[in-house]
């Protein structure tokens, strides 16, 4: 089973999904600016 984690580029807001982590953003290229978005589906059963 594949399992994605989001992720978030700060430096650009650049959102895209891998299955691991990625410390270059794929869109502006830098380097430690990227950091791990929680997913709906988590926080909703977090609440549940
Ligand atoms: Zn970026």
């Amino acid at each position: 089973m594949e399992e994605k984690i989001s992720y978030q580029c700060v430096g650009c807001g650049y959102n895209f999904r891998r299955n691991r982590f990625e410390s270059v953003c794929p869109f502006c290229g830098k380097k430690g600016t990227v950091q791990k978005v929680r997913p709906m589906n988590a926080i909703v059963d977090e609440i549940e």
